[in-house]
Order: structure tokens, then sequence, then C-alpha cells
């Protein structure tokens, strides 16, 4: 209806459902239709690796030894104090950068690291650079600040960031720049050169505008990285970076909703943006991140579910594709293959996929034309199983090598 009065933006983005969740939704149809095992599910970034066992039992330990009141009452609204204190600690002896629990700030998860660090920083007006093919959500966040999203493509090639390209997107009006790497949906891992490009344009950029320029650096993925890729840590090489961080998908527990803002230290007026920031927070009305996943943190940081899973997907899955005449970018990191769709349209392509009951997700959203999204996070067995209907629809594309 146009005569009620509520917001019309947030009636679109309640009544349009991303492409990926639709695309899960099809399948969650489909396969009451036909069967579980014959629909091959490659939608969602839900890991598929169970949490490392210390993750329960630390719960199981806090829910039973610690006095309930005090375990799951509000903590403070930035985080309780011994477990930012922690996670300072970690971070300063993983990464050998000194940070406090003060640069900490707890959060619901990335998302809410992502929208309160944006909602901080960014003002009605102004813009903020994304890195094509980048994970949709970001639009919706960006544009809830009022701000605008400028597109800027990566290499087409290794989708790797092209500094010289940023260089020429930011204006006046650039108020931030959001990496995201190990990357969703390309899998790709931004090299030691790539942030030093990067941070040199922005520093220029800074420097021409008088103005901060904020990388935000949004990291789920930093753990989940293959072959031995090494993740530059940002705040090292740029001074005016904003970690955004997640245990979603380290721990394997997104649907408990933990991660933290790392304000670093050396931001420009790092005080000030750290209280924007839990301002921010304030402002959407977080109160504080879920008391009892903060407190099973101190005991569970620097613990990852079973990566090699997901290294044996990806190798099983590159081996088979690129066999069947495919064009893959090679993922370093992260658990998501992107693949050339052998048409210009990967939306006309991923229907075709779904005829084969194969659910890939077009990259249109993303960004990029073209391509299609394989979240390999699943079963292996799956994988294997789903073989033979990709090498039909190379087959029917007639990329499959005589
Ligand atoms: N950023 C990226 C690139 C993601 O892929 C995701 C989730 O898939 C998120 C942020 C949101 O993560 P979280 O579950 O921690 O909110």
């Amino acid at each position: 209806r146009e005569d009620i009065m509520i917001n019309k933006r947030m009636t679109g983005l309640g009544t349009h459902r991303s492409a990926i969740r639709d695309l899960f939704e099809y399948g969650l149809c489909r396969k009451r239709e036909i069967g579980e095992d014959r629909v091959f599910d490659f939608s969602l970034g839900n890991p598929s690796v169970p949490a490392p066992d210390e993750v329960n039992r630390e719960l199981v330990r806090l829910i039973t030894e610690v006095e309930p009141t005090s375990l799951h009452g509000y903590t403070s609204a930035a985080g309780d104090a011994s477990v930012r204190t922690a996670v300072a600690e970690y971070i300063t002896k993983t990464h050998g950068f000194p940070v406090t629990a003060g640069d900490i700030y707890m959060t619901v998860g990335a998302a809410a690291a992502l929208t309160c660090t944006l909602h901080a920083l960014v003002c009605p007006g102004e813009e903020v650079i994304v890195l094509t093919p980048y994970f949709p959500e970001y639009r919706v966040f960006i544009e809830g600040t009022g701000a605008s999203v400028v597109e800027v493509d990566c290499d087409p090639v290794s989708f790797h960031p092209v500094a010289e390209k940023i260089a020429a997107a930011i204006t006046e009006k650039t108020a931030a720049i959001i990496v995201n790497s190990p990357n969703n949906p390309s899998g790709a891992v931004y090299s030691r050169e790539d942030i030093i490009a990067l941070s040199a344009a922005l520093t220029a950029a800074e420097q021409r505008y008088a103005h901060p320029i904020y990388l935000i650096s949004d990291e789920p993925y930093r753990e989940l990285v293959y072959d031995g890729a090494e993740v530059p840590f940002i705040p090292d090489y740029y001074a005016d970076t904003v970690v955004c961080y997640s245990f979603s998908k380290s721990l394997s527990i997104p649907g408990e909703r933990i991660g933290y803002v790392l304000v670093s230290p050396r931001v420009t007026d790092n005080s000030t943006v750290y209280a924007s920031v839990a301002g921010a927070g304030r402002s959407l009305g977080y109160v504080c991140a879920p008391a009892l996943l903060q407190k099973v943190l101190p005991a569970c940081l620097g613990l990852t579910s079973d990566v090699s899973v997901y290294d044996r997907n990806r190798r099983l899955l590159y081996e088979a594709l690129t066999s069947y005449g495919f064009t893959v970018v090679k993922p370093d990191g992260a658990f998501y293959m992107f693949v050339k769709a052998p048409v210009p349209s990967a939306a006309e392509f991923c229907e075709a996929a779904k005829r084969h009951e194969l659910l890939i997700v077009p990259s249109d959203s993303f960004g990029v034309s073209g391509y299609v999204r394989i979240s390999y996070c699943v079963g292996t067995q799956m994988i294997e199983n789903s073989l033979p209907a990709f090498r039909a629809l190379a087959e029917e594309y007639g990329i499959l090598p005589k």
C-alpha cells in the first residue's frame, strides 16, 4: 500500500530477498519434492564443519560453573572487559601489533561490526568504495548510512585489487573503502604487495583531500586459507584501518553472532573514532554483544574448525570443474569458488544448472557479470555426487574437452 506511513526502503529490503536466499529457499522446496540427496545446494556460506570441541566444552563449563545472573546479564556496551583484554592480547601476540582492550568493541558478528563502523565513519552524501566482486550486503549497509556505493573493479583474471583504479575512483566525498580478503565470493587473498599499493593510493588521497579515508577490513575468513597463503594484517600497512572481525566462519558458529571491531590505535583521532563506533552501536540498538558467546572466546581464541575439509573440497571441485572445461578462479582462501559462466548471462547459466539440480549463485549481485559462485562449505560426499551433473552441464554448453 502506498498510503501507509512506513519506511519504504525497509519494506523493499524486507520483501525482496537476496538472490542467495531465494535460491536457498528454492532448494528447501526442491529437496522436499525430490529428496535431500538429489539436490546439490551450493548457495549459502553456512560452515559444514563442526565447531571445535572447545567451544561446546567451554559453553557447558560456563553454564555449570558460573553464577547465572552474572553469566547471562548485560555486559558493558563495548563488551566484557576481560574478554576484550583477551582479544587484544591475542591480536598483539599473533600480529606483533600492540592493541589494548580500549581498541576493541564486541559486536553481533561481522555484519554488526560493519554497520557500527559505517555508521560511525560515514555521513549522508558521502561515498564508500567497494571492490567488485563484493558481499552484496555491503550495499544495504552503506546505503543505510545515507552514503552511496562506488564500485571499483578488481583485476578481471585474478580478482586482486588494482591500486590505480582505486586511486582514480577516490573523490573529495570518499569516506571509506571496504576490503574483504580472503574474499567472498572470489576466494582471492590479497597479497602484501596488493596492500602496500592500496595503502600508498589511500595515503596519497588523504593528503590530497586533507581528511582521513578509512580502510574497513572485513575479515570473517582470515583463518580460512590454503597452500600457506598469508593474510596481511592491514593496520601494519595503513594507519586509518578499522578491522571488522567475526568468529562465524573460523569457529563455525555463524548463528551465535559474535565478532568485534578493532579501531587501530594508529587511526587518526582514534579515541573519537572508537567513541563513534560505540555511539553507532547504541544508536542501532545493539546494547551489547551476546554475553555467553563473548565469554566463550578467551578459551577459544586461535582455534579454528577443521579447515582441511574445505581444502579437500576446494581441490576436488577445482580439479573436476577445470577438467570439464570450466574457467575457474583458483581460490586461495574462504570457501567459495568463482567460475566463469560459459555464456554472457550468469542468470541464464544458473537456470540451466538448476535443471541439473545444481544450485549456484549468479555473480550479478556481487557487482560482476558473467560468473557464478559455488559455496564449497558443504559435505565432501555431496560434491562427489554432484560431479556428474557439472559434467553434464559442461556437455550441454559444449565446453567438455573431447
Ligand atoms: N562479510 C562477508 C564477506 C561475509 O561473507 C559475511 C557472511 O557470510 C559477513 C560479512 C557477515 O558475517 P557475520 O555472520 O559475522 O555477520
